[in-house]
């Protein structure tokens, strides 16, 4: 073989998703949808790529993902384009963009597709990687945010995801968290040589992130460091207070974590999580929060927003389930003009909404026949010269062996019942 062609192959940290588990996606993606709709949602579609600075002011130049990890190209034009690496900035962008912030409020978006970042691909993390995302837009109410948490229950539980926990938290808005920083800051520079490399960076430009840190001895010196919780002002308490009390009301179950930050700059009052003992120690199935300045942030209209990410690949390892097997008929055929009435005969039974195979290759019918049986069809239509003669048509029911003759028009008419 030649250099060239060994060397083809998916690019490191992508990976195909072969049909049958794409039939698994499809059942996730399509109960998901679902329950979306049913709190009023709608799908909203965005350019897989986006001008370079929408993320650069979207997600914050300090950030992780900013500076390390996105996929960054010149396009022919000599314009700087980037593959996004979260959804949130270009849902913002096209609610500016076609001014949909003029039609009644709160707008409600979801989204489900691939999203990308340069990150060292590990168990679990792909480069390209999947996600659904969910966008409330316009509603300050902390009702709203118990709303999206106990959505993002449900879809849990529709899922069959077991040992799950939700974790909440405030961290407060651009009047707080200031002072909050300050001394999260002193108390960072105290420990700093107990902290990892990163963290160390971190102090200065954003110490916050230094509870995101997944090595040890760095979240144990976090544990002793001053909590958000405590510095909150009175609107941010309030909110809190509040956001939680719907919570109870809703009977959902959850835990304070004074340290979930999350890792992006915009996030203003509640953030949470909910968690699976099952995932180690990247245990997040989803998570989200508000960002109530980040439309403005934009140039946009001063409305806030609330929501959360799902990744796709880590719930999909949760949900436990058989995909129901495939229900199809098979036509075996002999002879040329077996062929052209089959061909005919499968299209009509498609239109009755069932699956319709049937055979090209020239093969004996016990050939033909012992193929259905390997691909697992329910039903054989066998046509043969006599068949297409008489205008009648042999229907094999495969599991109990029974053999059946039928006009064309009682074929349909049992693909029909078949197919409800
Ligand atoms: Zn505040
Ligand atoms: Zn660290």
């Amino acid at each position: 073989m030649s250099e060239q062609k060994k060397r083809i192959a998916a690019i490191k940290g992508t990976k195909d998703i072969l049909p049958q588990e794409a039939r698994k996606w499809q059942r996730v993606e399509a109960q998901a949808k679902g329950i979306f709709e049913l709190y009023g949602y709608r799908e909203i579609r965005t350019p897989v790529f986006e001008g370079t600075e929408l993320f650069e002011k979207g997600t914050g130049q300090t950030s992780d993902v900013v500076t390390k990890e996105m996929y960054t190209f010149v396009d022919r034009g000599g314009r700087s384009l980037t593959l996004r690496p979260e959804y949130t900035p270009s849902i913002v962008r096209a609610i500016i963009e076609n001014s949909l912030h003029l039609r009644p409020q709160p707008l409600r978006f979801y989204f489900i597709g691939p999203m990308f970042r340069y990150d060292k691909p590990q168990k679990g993390r792909f480069r390209q990687f999947h996600q659904m995302d969910v966008e409330v837009f316009g509603e300050e109410d902390p009702a709203i945010d118990a709303e999206i948490v106990e959505m993002a229950d449900f879809l849990c539980d529709s899922l069959g995801v077991k040992d799950r926990n939700i974790l909440v938290n405030s961290v407060g808005c651009r009047r707080c968290r200031p002072f909050y920083r300050e001394d999260l800051e002193a108390a960072a520079e105290k420990h700093r040589d107990e902290l990892c490399d990163d963290c160390r960076c971190k102090i200065g430009t954003n110490p916050l992130r230094i509870f995101d840190c997944k090595v040890e001895t760095c979240r144990e010196v976090a544990r002793e460091f001053p909590k958000i919780t405590e510095y909150l002002c009175s609107d941010c308490d309030d909110h809190f207070r509040q956001f939680r009390s719907y919570l109870d009301s809703y009977g959902i179950e959850y835990r304070v974590d004074p340290f979930l930050v999350r890792g992006l700059d915009y996030y203003t009052k509640t953030t949470f999580e909910i968690v699976s003992a099952e995932l180690g120690a990247q245990d997040s199935i989803l998570g989200g929060g508000r960002y109530d300045d980040m439309m403005k942030d934009f140039g946009g209209p001063d409305i806030c927003g609330i929501g959360f990410a799902v990744g796709m690949e880590r719930l999909l390892t949760l949900v436990r389930s058989k995909e129901k097997p495939d229900i199809f008929a098979y036509v075996v055929t002999l002879g040329e003009d077996a062929k052209k009435v089959g061909m005919d005969l499968a299209r009509a039974v498609r239109r009755t909404g069932v699956e319709c195979l049937i055979e090209y290759k020239k093969r004996s019918l016990r050939n033909q026949m012992s193929r259905a049986d390997k691909l697992g069809a329910v039903w054989v239509l066998i046509i043969g010269e006599e068949e297409v003669k008489k205008r009648e048509y042999q229907l094999k029911k495969m599991e109990s062996g029974e053999q059946i003759s039928y006009t064309r028009e009682e074929l349909l008419e049992f693909f029909s019942r078949a197919a409800r």
